[in-house]
């Protein structure tokens, strides 16, 4: 396995490296924004490389349309690769979030041994944890910002101007993997593949909080926990 090939020496301690897990629609982008944010340090979401992938149309892209539209997962040689890639920036010299990776055991080993080969510690987990009945209709009344990538929910957290940004004021799009039948699936493959792991981080540092609750109280739980 070799390492992120920025790190030379091993990690300052207040490296923060934190990993976002829970299903689609627990609220994962937005606590990833408001957390990164107040650490200054960088949201990485695999999902929205992916889907910058699909927009500037590269060979990746046109691989991982269909996967999304389906609601699957990529498979996991691709993502670690991905993954492996953007930690080697700069950027996440003083740390990162992750969100929406590792979604498998085996991506999981992967970055177990990213971080030992790198010196880096091991993430902090924060699980979001919502009843499965809440995520349906959340991510159906989820709205993003094309520009600039801020999510709203027209129930819980509804822009100021109808269908418009609060910063960009450009029209607010819907993802098209948001749709019911795919939500299904997503749900499905969260079971299968990605819920395994509560266990399999519960033994290093994992902090569980209830994702069902407003996400300004979320985001408090988050930071008083952390501290
Ligand atoms: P997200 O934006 O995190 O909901 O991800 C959107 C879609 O991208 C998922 O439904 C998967 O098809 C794909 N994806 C994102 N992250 C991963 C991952 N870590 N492993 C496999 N597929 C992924």
């Amino acid at each position: 396995m070799s390492s992120v090939s920025r790190v030379s020496a091993p990690a300052p301690s207040t490296t923060r490296i934190l990993l976002l897990l829970g299903p689609p629609g627990c609220g994962k982008g937005t606590q990833a924004e408001s957390l990164a944010r107040h650490f200054s340090i960088p949201a990485i979401s695999t999902g929205e490389m992916i889907r910058g992938e699909i927009r500037a149309g590269t060979e990746l892209g046109h691989l991982a349309a269909g996967v999304i539209h389906d609601g699957g997962l990529l498979g996991d040689d691709i993502v670690n690769r991905i993954v492996k890639s953007r930690l080697s920036q700069e950027d996440c010299a003083a740390g990162f979030m992750l969100d929406g990776y590792p979604r498998t055991v085996e991506q999981a080993h992967y970055l177990d041994a990213l971080m030992t080969g790198s010196g880096l510690p091991q993430p902090t987990v924060i699980h979001l944890d919502v009843h499965p009945e809440h995520l349906i209709a959340r991510i159906c009344n989820r709205r993003d910002c094309p520009k600039c990538g801020a999510i709203y929910n027209l129930l819980t957290h509804p822009p100021l101007h109808d269908g418009a940004c609060d910063h960009c004021r450009v029209e607010l799009e819907r993802r098209e993997d948001d749709c019911e039948t795919t939500v299904r699936n997503r749900l499905a493959a969260y079971e299968h593949s990605t819920a395994p792991l509560i266990d399999y981080y519960k033994q290093g540092n994992y902090l569980r909080v209830d994702g069902a609750a407003p996400a300004e109280q979320v985001f408090a739980s988050i930071l008083q926990m952390l501290n």
